[in-house]
Parts: C-alpha cells; sequence; structure tokens
C-alpha cells in the first residue's frame, strides 16, 4: 500500500495527498460528525491528474470514492480504511461564461452557490437550488441529479446540464462537452454520468445551461384547512401563472411547528392552525402591474376558498425570511438523531400515503417525532423521523413504515437524494429486476473492476 501512496505522491504536487491525521481531522459529512477513514485522500488540479490517479488505481484493483461537497444524504460518500478518496475540491474553477449562449463551463468542484452568484452576474440565472446550495458542489449535484426548489419549472439537475466531461475507471477521458440544447447524434452519453452517484465515473468539468434571471420575484406563504385543497390551488396558481410558478414548498403543521418555536427563531407569516402550508414563488418581470396581479392572484384564491390565509412577502427581507422557514432543517435533529426520507409518488395518493405512514410510526412507537415537507408540485416528500433509537434495527422497522405503503400506488424509495448505500436495500422496491440486471451490465462494461464508488448503488 505504501507503494500506491508513494505512486500516487509521483502524479501530484505536494499537496495533493493526506495521509494519517490530515485525513482523520476531516468530516465524512457536514452535518455527521464522524471522521474521514481512508487510505488517503488524493486532491487532483486537473482532469489530466484525474485520469492518471484512476488509471493507478485501476492497476491496483484499488477503490476510488469520489467525494463532493459532501452534503449527500444516503451515505454515498462512505469510505472504508483501505479506500482512496478523491476530492474534486481543488477543481474549482469557473472556466468559460457564454452570455450569448447562455451557457457557462466550469470544473466539477465549483459550489452551487458560486455557479448561481456568477451567473447573476452576467445577468443570468443557473436555476438549480437547494439549502446545501453553500457547500455542495456542481460535481456532487450532477452526479446524484439534484433536484430543490425550482424543479416544477426547470427541472431537475438533468435537464440543467448540456455537455459533461467525466473519467472512466481505466483513466479514458470522455471529453462531451457539449454547448448545444439539441443534439442527438448517437447515444446522449453524459446521461451515464449524471444520477449514478460516482460509480461509473469521475466527473470532472460540466457545462451548465443558464437562462435569463428574471427582474423580479413574487412569494408568499399560503395555509390550507386540507391537502386536497392545497391540490385544487396548485393547479389553479400554476394556471393563473401561465408558467412563473418557480417553487411550490409544502410543510405539514408538525414542520411549521418545529421550525417556528425555540430555538428557531423563525416568525410565523401566518398562525399555526392549520394542517397544511405552502412557500410558494413566481417569477415576474419586476414591474408594479405584475406585483399587483399577484396580489389580485392570491386574493381571489381566498375569495374562491381554494386557500385558508395567506401572507404576500413585501420586501426581500420577508422573502428571505419565508424561505428561512423551509431552509431550517437542521431543526430535524431538536430531539435526537433522526432517519431522513425522500419519496416520490403522485399527488393524489400523498395525503392517504403521509397518514398511513404516520398511524403505522405511531402504532409503534407512540412517542415518535415526524416531520413532514416536499416539494410537493414534483411529487416529493421528505420526512424527517425520530423514534428515540437509532440502531440499525429501528432504522429498518422505520423504513418498513414509510416504504411499504409506496409499493401499491408505485412510488419511488428515492426521488432527488439517490441510492447510495442507505436505500441499497430497497431498489428492487422501485427498479425491476430487469432494470437493476441492466444496471449492472453498465456498470460491468464501464468499470469492470469495480473500483469506482464499490456497495453503492447496488452491492458490489
Ligand atoms: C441542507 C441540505 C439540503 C438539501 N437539499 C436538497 C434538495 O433540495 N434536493 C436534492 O436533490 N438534494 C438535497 N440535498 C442533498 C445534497 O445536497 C445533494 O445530493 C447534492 O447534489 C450533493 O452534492 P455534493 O457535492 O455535496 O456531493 P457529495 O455528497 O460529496 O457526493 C454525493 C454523491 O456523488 C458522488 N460524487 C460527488 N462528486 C462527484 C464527481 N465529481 N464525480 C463523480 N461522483 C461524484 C459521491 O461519491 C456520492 O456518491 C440537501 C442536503 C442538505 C445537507
Amino acid at each position: 500500500m505504501s507503494d500506491l501512496i508513494a505512486d500516487l505522491r509521483g502524479l501530484l504536487d505536494d499537496k495533493g495527498v493526506l495521509t494519517g491525521e490530515a485525513v482523520s481531522e476531516r468530516m465524512i459529512h457536514v452535518w455527521y460528525q464522524r471522521p474521514i477513514e481512508a487510505l488517503c485522500i488524493v486532491r487532483p488540479r486537473t482532469t489530466e491528474e484525474v485520469a492518471a490517479v484512476l488509471a493507478l488505481c485501476q492497476q491496483h484493483g484499488q477503490a476510488v470514492i469520489p467525494h463532493g461537497g459532501l452534503t449527500g444524504l444516503v451515505q454515498g460518500c462512505n469510505t472504508t480504511p483501505a479506500d482512496v478518496v478523491l476530492s474534486l475540491e481543488r477543481m474549482n474553477a469557473v472556466e468559460e461564461v457564454d452570455p450569448v449562449g447562455r451557457t457557462m463551463t466550469v470544473q466539477a468542484g465549483v459550489p452551487l452557490q458560486v455557479l448561481q452568484e456568477t451567473a447573476e452576474a452576467h445577468g443570468l440565472m443557473f436555476p438549480l437550488d437547494l439549502g446545501a446550495r453553500g457547500s455542495c458542489q456542481i460535481g456532487g449535484n450532477v452526479s446524484t441529479n439534484a433536484g430543490g426548489n425550482r424543479v416544477i419549472r426547470f427541472g431537475m439537475t438533468r435537464d440543467n446540464v448540456l455537455g459533461l466531461e467525466a473519467v472512466l475507471a481505466d483513466g479514458t477521458v470522455v471529453s462531451s462537452l457539449n454547448t448545444m440544447i439539441k443534439n442527438n447524434a448517437g447515444y446522449d452519453l453524459k446521461h451515464l454520468f449524471i444520477g449514478t452517484e460516482g460509480t461509473l465515473g469521475i466527473v470532472t468539468r460540466v457545462v451548465i445551461r443558464l437562462r435569463e434571471a428574471p427582474r423580479g420575484l413574487s412569494t408568499a406563504f399560503a395555509a390550507f384547512d386540507s391537502f386536497e385543497q392545497l391540490t385544487r390551488f396548485l393547479r389553479y396558481i400554476d394556471r393563473e401563472l401561465g408558467g412563473a410558478l418557480c417553487a411550490f414548498e409544502a410543510m405539514w403543521r408538525d414542520y411549521y411547528e418545529l421550525v417556528t418555536t425555540a430555538p428557531a427563531d423563525n416568525a410565523r407569516p401566518v398562525p399555526l392552525d392549520y394542517p397544511n402550508y405552502v412557500l410558494l414563488e413566481a417569477l415576474t418581470r419586476g414591474s408594479a402591474e405584475d406585483v399587483a396581479m399577484f396580489e389580485d392572484i392570491m386574493g381571489r384564491a381566498l375569495e374562491e376558498g381554494l386557500l385558508a390565509d395567506a401572507a404576500v412577502a413585501q420586501s426581500e427581507t420577508d422573502r428571505r425570511a419565508m424561505w428561512r422557514i423551509r431552509d431550517s432543517v437542521d431543526q430535524f435533529f431538536r430531539f435526537g438523531p433522526a432517519f431522513l426520507y425522500d419519496v416520490s409518488l403522485g399527488i393524489r395518493f400523498m395525503d392517504s400515503y403521509v397518514t398511513e405512514v404516520k398511524q403505522r410510526l405511531g402504532a409503534a412507537w407512540p412517542e415518535h417525532h415526524c416531520f413532514t415537507l416536499g416539494h410537493i408540485g414534483d411529487g416529493n416528500i421528505h420526512f424527517a423521523i425520530n423514534v428515540g433509537d437509532d440502531s440499525a434495527a429501528a432504522h429498518a422497522r422505520v423504513n418498513a413504515c414509510v416504504y411499504e405503503p409506496l409499493a401499491p400506488v408505485g412510488g419511488s424509495v428515492s426521488a432527488e437524494h439517490g441510492i447510495g448505500t442507505e436505500k441499497r436495500d430497497y431498489l428492487a422496491l422501485s427498479r425491476s429486476p430487469a432494470e437493476i440486471e441492466l444496471m449492472r451490465r453498465v456498470k460491468q462494461a464501464l468499470d469492470p473492476s469495480g473500483i469506482l464508488n464499490p456497495g453503492k448503488i447496488f452491492s458490489a
């Protein structure tokens, strides 16, 4: 092994290979304070260095675990002490902004927030947005096909990536840095690396698609007497806004109460009197007419009984305060460790599904805590569940409460976070044997030695 480390040091500069304490002083996740265990962390600066590292590791049959911003929520970056971690943190350059073609070419280690701010500086917008924006990297977003707050209008990461460059397990560089919206010349190879969690290649560069920045945003916080009322409002508001609806973030009362009580210091835009809440946002031209039109649409919804109560943000301060409520997910851990879930199902099944999950939890753990929210316009629900026991056995029982009721409604065990190791045993609930077999054949074709992120998505 010391030969491998010496050879890796020979490929990179003197800051390129970390070992010993320089590894263990780093944490495996932005939330979970568990030290990284690994043979070493390699930190290449260029695609050529990534290629050289992978070619060497393949020769040694050495497992390589890609690390981005370490914000993933399915244990996809987990390591063993024998693994080589490949961190993209030093590949963090924005290489080109094309304001005419509305594209940006970046290295994989650029944090999402930097991309958003760079686009804004050119009067443009990169629509992908999620709470981990300050830490997650575009390479991690691509590898997880991250969703986030604006999927209802702009789609997932996959829909906002035009091209990419990846390095295969044997060191082959596949440069597919397409900048065009249309390109049907054969297979669109970028999809091999989008949402495949570092199991088929290391993403090194990405071409992202930018949009015109909106001149304004209209934001409101609404309350509903029932989930059924909320779904009627969703159809109404999407129709009335004529395609401008760009966020529709639902919160159940349990979550709204959690994040608006001490120690969280979020003020309530509407009272805590209702079962369901939504934070919604629309793109506007920033004119007084647009602001008035948004208020009129919300006012009519109230008159027509499509919502129970609502507050419209009157300033950027109001808007940020509303988003802080949605983003206060760190409160999940107020009562101790929590199991986190990210499931997908048809909106028409959601109300009964959430009720059933809570009934199952209540029957098994009368004292449990369950907080519920989601990107409801996209059919995506998140739960954070604390049952006062974070053992593996308890986790498996809670999994059963959440995942079993998905099967009859054709839901998915992963809406946007991926599979990692955490959901590996449940993949077959959402994918057929033929689909899983084809995934394995693709993996075998691209990484026959199985060195790339082994054990993630399915058992090695
Ligand atoms: C507060 C908070 C809010 C979040 N909100 C959302 C949300 O709304 N929507 C959502 O989808 N997710 C959300 N997440 C989850 C997470 O932020 C996303 O999955 C994100 O895309 C992960 O990016 P990362 O750079 O942190 O990747 P990491 O966690 O470092 O890695 C994730 C996976 O990708 C692989 N990987 C990383 N970089 C590369 C690369 N360059 N090449 C190949 N493989 C690579 C890793 O091996 C791992 O399997 C949230 C997380 C937090 C903590």
